[in-house]
């Protein structure tokens, strides 16, 4: 059995819908197709997700949200006409998204998610509309029928794990093909909580890990994954066949866009591959991601980079025989909420790099205080505006002589390194660096190992 999941711009319009009717019905076994809220139709476009918290932001402030309204359903009601679907659809869609906004406004997080999964639940509706007409026995099912149970971190909710033993029983032996909206679940007292943005993937690999299927093919407007992004490297040609999970995960974390990061575990733990693929050229094989795979010494998957880090670098001499210093820094981390993404120290400093949007000034201002007073150090210092460019690849683990490759690169290009951590797992090299060094960081780097 495969589930195939369907982004944004795989549903944006009647043509895309068509393409995706044409994908599932080609190939018997795949019987669980999971859809995205319609997404850009062209470069300018807006997703309809983006159009849902706009209006949910109307209403919240109370001002007239009528033509947002009218945007999103027009956006359905486009898919409807084109493909001759009945009406009622899109009065049924109208009603529907009219129902939310009167909801209860009193939790914000409560009403935006509300508001923000109509997009995906509706988007499956239609679709599964667009499969009945052309004779396919499909069927919509809801996330809460279906038993996908979500913690209450509204716009960032995770899995309730006892969810895979029901979701299990009411897919596995489903007779008509399953058409399941992203996204979304519920939480045990049957509120709409949402993944974080771009969450779809993340249902459709909590699926596939449910029903253990024989693959999860996650069907986007791409060939195949990209050893680095051709943004920022255009003469970049041919696309990856394959690559091990950890490599994915490493990619995915670091900017890559295809996948979702919070996507590749479910499927890791059941042990179900994933298939990247493209929707607009489905005889394409795309990129498969398995569990091992045969690496070649000195190869490199891919170069992901992302920007938007900032780095509190803490230095007090002697830092190394304090005992209980590092876990008391994270203390004042854990205190505050924030997260950190790595931690490279020497023997008398240590750096924390954090993403931008979870420190905000104010938070800054606490973290900073507090670090002066508890840890008494000789010097914190909160720099923003860092990317981190990841080079990744399960060969780096065999192969002497790596990190100094990359190094070079970076200094015959002139990009000045302010960080650098290996992985444990030793599969990927972390530089930071300058956001404004980025782009010359990959570029240099992809000219060392490409
Ligand atoms: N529609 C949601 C978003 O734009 C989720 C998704 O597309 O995966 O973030």
């Amino acid at each position: 059995m495969k589930v195939c999941k369907f982004g944004g711009t795989s549903v944006a319009n009647a043509e895309q819908v068509a393409k995706i009717v044409d994908i599932v019905l080609a190939d018997p076994s795949r019987r669980i197709v999971v859809v995205s809220a319609p997404g850009k139709r062209t470069k300018s476009d807006a997703k309809v997700t983006d159009l849902l918290i706009a209006c949910a932001e109307l209403a919240l402030a109370d001002k007239d949200c009528e033509s947002a309204l009218a945007a999103i359903v027009e956006r359905y009601a486009e898919i409807q006409r084109d493909l001759g679907l009945p009406v009622g659809i899109t009065a049924e869609i109208e009603k529907d998204l009219r129902f939310r906004l009167a909801g209860d406004k009193s939790h914000r997080g409560i009403f935006m998610d509300c508001m923000k999964a109509a997009g995906e639940d509706n988007s499956a509706k239609l679709v599964a509309q667009a499969f009945q007409s052309r004779g396919a026995r499909a069927v919509y099912v809801n996330p809460h029928d279906a038993g996908m149970y979500l913690t209450s971190d509204y716009g960032n909710a995770q899995l309730l794990d006892e969810s895979y033993q029901y979701l299990a029983k009411t897919l596995r032996d489903h007779e008509e093909l399953v058409i399941f909206p992203g996204f979304f679940g519920y939480t045990k007292d049957g509120k709409v909580a949402t993944f974080p943005r771009g969450g779809s993937d993340i249902t459709g690999s909590i699926l596939a890990a449910a029903v253990k299927a024989d693959v999860y093919e996650n069907f986007t407007d791409v060939d195949s994954v990209y050893p680095v992004d051709p943004r920022l490297v255009p003469e970049v040609k041919s696309g990856i066949a394959a690559m091990t999970y950890r490599e994915m995960r490493e990619l995915s974390y670091a900017g890559f866009g295809v996948f979702h990061d919070e996507a590749v575990i479910p499927a890791v733990k059941a042990g179900v591959p994933i298939n990247v693929r493209n929707t607009n050229r489905p005889e394409e094989p795309g990129t498969m991601i398995v569990q091992s795979r045969r690496v070649l010494a000195g190869s490199v998957v891919g170069i992901a980079s992302d920007d938007g880090f900032c780095n509190i670098f803490v230095d007090k001499y002697m830092m190394n025989r304090e005992v209980g210093f590092g876990r008391h820094l994270l203390q004042i981390l854990e205190w505050e909420g924030v997260s950190y993404e790595h931690m490279p120290s020497g023997i008398d400093n240590v750096s924390v790099v954090i993403r931008d949007r979870n420190f905000s000034p104010e938070c800054e201002r606490r973290v900073v205080e507090r670090i002066k007073r508890d840890l008494n150090p000789d010097a914190v210092l909160v720099e923003r505006g860092y990317a981190l460019v990841m080079v990744v690849g399960e060969g780096l683990y065999y192969t002497v002589g790596m990190a100094s490759k990359a190094t070079r690169a970076l200094s015959d290009a002139g990009v000045n390194i302010e960080m650098m951590n290996q992985g444990s797992s030793e599969i990927s090299m972390m530089f930071g660096v300058k956001a404004e060094q980025r782009a010359k960081a990959v570029q240099a780097l992809y000219k060392a190992f490409f």
